[in-house]
């Protein structure tokens, strides 16, 4: 999306260990007539599947999700970085290991809220290792409900968690693809 990669090469931030800070306009301040365009452009992508569900994990991937929900009509259920498990059977669990923060958290999302009835789209900022999609993929599994396939704002080819979760015939579609980034130059995949 062309719209976006003007945005990234204007606005982003490349940090050391291959930390893109994109906070001035998508996960700090949000810029919200900007990230509606993502939210159009996620419904021109999925206009063809049956999305009756949103799921995002918190924190930064909500406000987008919410967005986005918008173009769908339809709710959003964000899993939750739990602090300690109450395993009561209540709730799905899956464990994610934070590209950002470089720990492993337990994630948990109420069995009240996804089950097979649902037709889910992922939606979330970054794509890196592929963790943090992982784990929700698991829930969607775990749950019964069908995965429509994951929208992502900002892929990072070159860390290849979306071509490993491609190869496994999931439905991933990322709006800027980064192939490279140093400080002063980014290549996007064509
Ligand atoms: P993964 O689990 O795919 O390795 O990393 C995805 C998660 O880590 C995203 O939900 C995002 O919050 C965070 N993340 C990964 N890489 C970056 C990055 O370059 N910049 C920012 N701001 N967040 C990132």
């Amino acid at each position: 999306m062309e719209l976006l990669k003007e945005r990234i090469l204007k606005d982003g931030i490349v940090k050391p260990g291959n930390v893109l800070k994109v906070d001035s306009f998508l996960n700090h301040q949000m810029d919200i007539p900007f990230i509606n365009e993502l939210g159009k452009e996620f419904k021109r992508i999925f206009a063809d599947a049956p999305i009756n569900k949103i799921l995002t994990i918190e924190a930064s991937g909500i406000g987008i999700a919410c967005i986005v929900a918008q173009y769908f009509n339809v709710p959003v259920v964000f899993a939750k970085k739990a602090q300690s498990l109450n395993l009561d059977g209540e709730m799905y669990t899956t464990k994610v290991e934070s590209f950002t923060h470089k720990k492993v958290y337990d994630v948990i999302l109420s069995k009240k809220y996804l089950g097979p009835e649902d037709h889910v789209l992922i939606i979330d900022d970054f794509l890196a290792n592929g963790c943090a999609l992982m784990g929700l993929i698991d829930i969607v599994k775990t749950s019964g409900a069908v995965l429509e396939g994951a929208g992502i704002v900002i892929e990072k080819g070159f860390q290849h968690g979306g071509d490993k979760l491609r190869e496994q015939g999931i439905r991933v579609e990322s709006l800027a693809i980064i192939d490279s980034m140093t400080n002063d130059s980014l290549t996007f995949r064509e």
